[in-house]
């Protein structure tokens, strides 16, 4: 048994923050300014210059920014975007958003992220516009192939860091690895607001002003739209002092979440479980994933003794009732084998050693 209320337990998270949190609520209120001000510019250098990129712009979601930084690289009906379809449909949502049209690489049946070779094979049969590759469950993709491969044809090429914030590869970080990228601040990532948010980073002057743009109407001045496609997509001021607050620690709960995934690493055995692989900096453990071909069988055992689980994610983007006529022709064995396999276990910095033993002991006695 543990008493895990859920899968991720944000009260633990929250309350060894109040002082903080209260501070920079109260800051923003006694200024009295909500919406473009001094907190949202604070944090865009804070988190640019944390990243590793020469500007961020902050949006109000994920989901806005995938598309946003889309349509500032010209994406819209009649292009075609390529990604995958393992990765919970944010990206598709995007990219249908914008009128252009996904195509789905196969992923890599090890780390589940996009398979560059697959890849490759696609840039040689058709056109691509862009590409998004997303670092799923806080995995650093391979960006040296990717980058290569998509070089090669003039493809620009968007980060996906919703799950990846802080992951680093020989000093270099997420939201720097490519052309443009975009992060979510929902409550549950590894860098979290008070509700929702969003950013892209970038280190083109060119991009980073689109974006701005995007987000405000389109406006390039007050009330004068120069650029179509605009949308209302503000990060206001008290998620950006929130986020300025919890910044600084971000490293941490990042170096906690991974010491969990090692746990999880060392003590799972069990013959039908597969776990991921152990990984270094370039990995921040927003999820821990395992595979079972008998994963409702395991999800009932977990249930019994109150542990909570869920799954990321359990339909392939083709797959979805709402788009799956468009994509009868699709065929990805690898992503749809992974679907019914995959299994996230609870892995937040606040977890302690002993309910990830307990969690452990409950799988292995499985
Ligand atoms: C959460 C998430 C998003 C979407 O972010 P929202 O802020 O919820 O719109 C996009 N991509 C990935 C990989 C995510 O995990």
């Amino acid at each position: 048994m543990t008493t895990l209320k859920a899968i991720n337990d944000l009260s633990r998270h929250t309350e060894p923050l109040r002082a903080e949190l209260d501070g920079a609520i109260k800051r923003v209120l006694d200024r009295g300014w909500f919406v473009l001000g001094p907190e949202v510019t604070a944090f865009e250098q804070e988190f640019a210059a944390y990243c590793g990129a020469s500007h961020c712009v902050s949006l109000a979601s994920g989901t806005d920014a995938l598309e946003m930084a889309l349509r500032a690289l010209g994406i819209g009906p009649g292009k075609t975007v390529l990604t995958v379809a393992n990765a919970g449909l944010y990206s598709t949502i995007a990219i249908f958003a914008t009128g252009a049209t996904p195509v789905y690489a196969e992923i890599l049946p090890d780390k589940l992220l996009i398979d560059p070779t697959d890849m490759k094979r696609i840039l040689d049969s058709r056109k691509v516009d862009a590409i998004i590759v997303t670092h799923l469950y806080g995995l650093l993709a391979n960006m040296r192939s990717i980058l290569l491969f998509a070089r090669e044809k003039g493809v620009p090429v968007i980060e996906d860091c919703a799950q990846a914030h802080g992951a680093s590869r020989q000093g270099k970080k997420a939201g720097s690895l490519a052309d443009i990228a975009c992060f979510s601040f929902y409550p549950t990532k590894n860098l979290g607001a008070l509700g929702d948010g969003g950013a892209v980073t970038t280190s083109s002057p060119e991009l980073a002003e689109a974006i701005r743009q995007l987000r405000q109407y389109g406006w390039s001045k007050k009330y004068q739209a120069s650029r179509a496609g605009g949308h209302n997509s503000r990060l206001d001021e008290l998620q950006a002092a929130i986020l300025r607050a919890k910044l600084p620690l971000l490293d941490t709960w990042n170096a906690r979440r991974r010491d969990i995934a090692k746990r999880y690493n060392t003590g799972i055995r069990h013959p039908k479980i597969t776990t991921p692989g152990t990984h270094g900096e370039e990995y921040v453990a927003h999820l821990y994933v395992i595979r079972t071909a008998e994963r409702e069988a395991l999800k009932q055992h977990l249930a019994a003794a109150n542990i909570p689980c869920d799954i990321h994610y359990p339909i392939p983007d083709f797959a979805q009732p709402a788009y799956s006529a468009l994509f009868t022709g699709v065929r990805l064995p690898i992503t749809t084998q992974v679907c019914k396999e995959v299994l996230t276990l609870p892995c937040f910095p606040e977890l302690g050693d002993d309910e990830v033993d307990t969690i452990i002991a409950h799988i292995n006695a499985w």
